[in-house]
């Protein structure tokens, strides 16, 4: 019981945060027992929202704490956004000799219908096996290497070593492969252009053989049923084999006659410097203007230091879709008809917003926060309310916010991206 009235009250606490000093000494009573017991006796009726925020009742304390704008909304919330978040520790790891694999759709997060995503984790050698699927896939490394193979339109070879901060990008239909390199293989995230999409859903080399009249795949590969008696069956998503040779010896191998692919599939970040860099962070764009095979899908790739601030903005044309790769922060998705809502987010967790909607994601941690900003789209595109604010006649914004004009001068003029606090 002790224990519970301390959980109850730190709760309060948090709230008090929000309300500023002035208001601290009057609601401070609530921390004292004595001080409830007076006030349940006033005869002052208290109306309207309030911070003061118990609950005696059954609850998760750890996600309540580990959600603190949920748990106790900012009084400018109301609610009526459908929910966007989903962590990818609450979806199902498929484990495989070999490596992990889970996925966050339209199934987990019914919001996300524009996108999906899929979390996946091979051994050194460890194969995501040869396949295709209905969806283009985009990705990012986030840890270790791991070697990459395709073939374009023309049936030509593409095999690249890829490591932390790579990307690819593989159209729908182009078969391809991931394998893990030593010492310790790779983790790494897939976005699909379809919410609807799933990973455990491709075409696989492993399903074609098995699913084939043995006989037709003999006459198809020109083998005698001897030469293939040893061949697999059953399907194999995610196997364990050796780690492979060099690089230079696969791709030679892989283009026989026809020669290498000119097609790049895969992406280099590290060495790119910031689309935009402020005191408060950076953002890296990479769509079809400098990744030009990455057609469906663009990418904002973006750092807000502690205290700092992705701005109020919108996308005009495309929902967005999020992963959080460090740091915690929290972002208000405001919506029409007086509806608003924040959420915290952290590592490992699936964000959306959809088109339109304006949203800010703010660093609520004490290190770096980096998340992705997803598009089912071949440009980035974005709005900010201080570059409209400052680009509409002044009389008429200062007549809306009931400012005088040097107030009004303070907002940025131009788009900042991540201000500082
Ligand atoms: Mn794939
Ligand atoms: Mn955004």
């Amino acid at each position: 019981m002790i224990k519970d009235e301390k959980d109850s009250k730190e709760i309060s606490r948090r709230g008090f945060l929000e309300l500023g000093s002035a208001a601290m000494a009057g609601v401070a009573g609530i921390l004292s027992v004595a001080d409830t017991a007076s006030a349940q006796s006033s005869e002052k009726v208290f109306t309207g929202r309030t911070t003061r925020i118990t609950d005696p009742g059954p609850t998760d304390k750890l996600l309540d704490s580990a959600n603190p704008d949920i748990s106790v909304p900012p009084l400018t919330d109301s609610g009526g956004v459908a929910t966007f978040k989903y962590p990818f520790s609450l979806s199902n790891r498929r484990t495989f000799e070999g490596g992990w694999s889970r996925e966050v759709t339209v199934r987990e997060l019914p919001v996300s219908k524009a996108m999906a995503g899929v979390n996946m984790r091979l051994t050194a050698g460890g194969i995501r096996e040869l396949h295709w699927h209905t969806a283009a896939e985009w990705a990012i490394m986030l840890y270790g290497s791991a070697r990459i193979t395709a073939i374009d339109n023309d049936g030509r070879s593409f095999v690249r070593d890829t490591s932390e901060g790579d990307l690819w990008y593989f159209p729908t239909g182009i078969p391809h492969s991931i394998q893990g390199l030593g010492s310790d293989g790779a983790e790494f995230l897939l976005v699909f252009d379809d919410g609807d999409f799933s990973e455990y859903a491709t075409v696989l080399l492993s399903d074609i053989v098995t699913h084939t009249p043995k006989e037709v795949l003999l006459k198809n590969f020109g083998m005698s049923q001897q030469a293939a008696q040893s061949m697999r069956q059953g399907e194999l998503f995610i196997f364990q084999a050796p780690v492979p040779g060099p690089l230079a010896q696969d791709q030679k191998l892989a283009a026989g006659n026809l020669g290498l692919s000119s097609y790049e599939f895969s992406f280099r970040t590290r060495d790119l410097t910031p689309t935009k860099k402020t005191k408060g962070g950076e953002v890296l764009i990479v769509d079809s203007t400098t990744f030009k095979a990455s057609t469906t899908i663009a990418a904002a790739i973006v750092t807000v230091h502690p205290g700092a601030l992705r701005e109020l903005h919108w996308h005009q044309h495309a929902d967005e879709w999020q992963y959080y790769m460090s740091g915690t922060g929290r972002m208000t998705v405001l919506a029409p008809g007086h509806r608003a809502r924040t959420m915290n987010f952290t590592a490992g967790d699936v964000g959306y917003v959809q088109q339109s909607l304006p949203h800010y994601v703010e660093n609520t941690g004490n290190s770096d926060l980096k998340f992705l900003e997803m598009f089912r789209t071949n440009r980035y595109q974005d709005l900010s309310l201080s570059e409209w604010l400052a680009h509409t006649p002044s009389e008429l914004v200062m007549a809306h916010l009931n400012i005088d004009k040097n107030t009004y001068e303070m907002i940025p003029k131009t788009k900042a991206v991540i201000l500082l606090e």
